[in-house]
């Protein structure tokens, strides 16, 4: 068993699309980034990558490639799903957290369950997603920013 953490954190600005594992939510503001900004998607392949000692995002998916401008971060989410599988692992499952003022997130919490669910060829009781705010307190709090975290466990196979 090997097990993994990612972190992650986007700023939230006007005249953005808000994306998190893969669905979109509505809000007026969205994150800004050099992909669609997914925070989450982000987290988790962070948290992949580090269970298999493979390096980090920036690593295999670099902000500086011009591939990634805009980049659907599900689909990166799936090459990192099918890397971690060449590599020799399985995916058992993954825990996760949004820290968001706003929007509410609740809402949309079993549509992003079964959005990654989906591309990572996985049950949807072995995903999880919490959502919580950061009552008020940093730039989380003040709105100015999305964070998520991620963990994972793999399994040799
Ligand atoms: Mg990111």
């Amino acid at each position: 068993m090997r097990i993994g953490i990612g972190y992650d954190i986007h700023r939230l600005v006007p005249n953005r699309r808000l994306v998190l594992g893969g669905v979109e939510i509505p809000s007026e503001l969205g994150l800004l980034g050099h992909s669609d900004a997914d925070a989450l998607a982000h987290a988790i392949i962070d948290s992949l990558f580090g269970a298999a000692a493979l390096g980090d995002i920036g690593r295999h998916f670099p902000d500086t490639d011009p591939r990634y401008k805009d980049a659907d971060s599900m689909v990166l989410l799936k090459d990192a799903c099918s890397l971690i599988k060449e590599n020799g692992y399985k995916i058992i499952n993954i825990d996760t957290n949004i820290i968001a003022q706003t929007p509410r997130l609740s809402p949309h919490i079993e549509n992003i369950r079964a959005s990654l669910a989906s591309v990572m060829e996985l049950d949807i009781s072995c995903i999880s997603v919490k959502a919580r705010t950061n009552e008020g307190q940093d730039s989380v709090g003040e709105k100015q920013s999305i964070v998520a975290q991620a963990v994972c466990l793999l399994e040799n196979i």
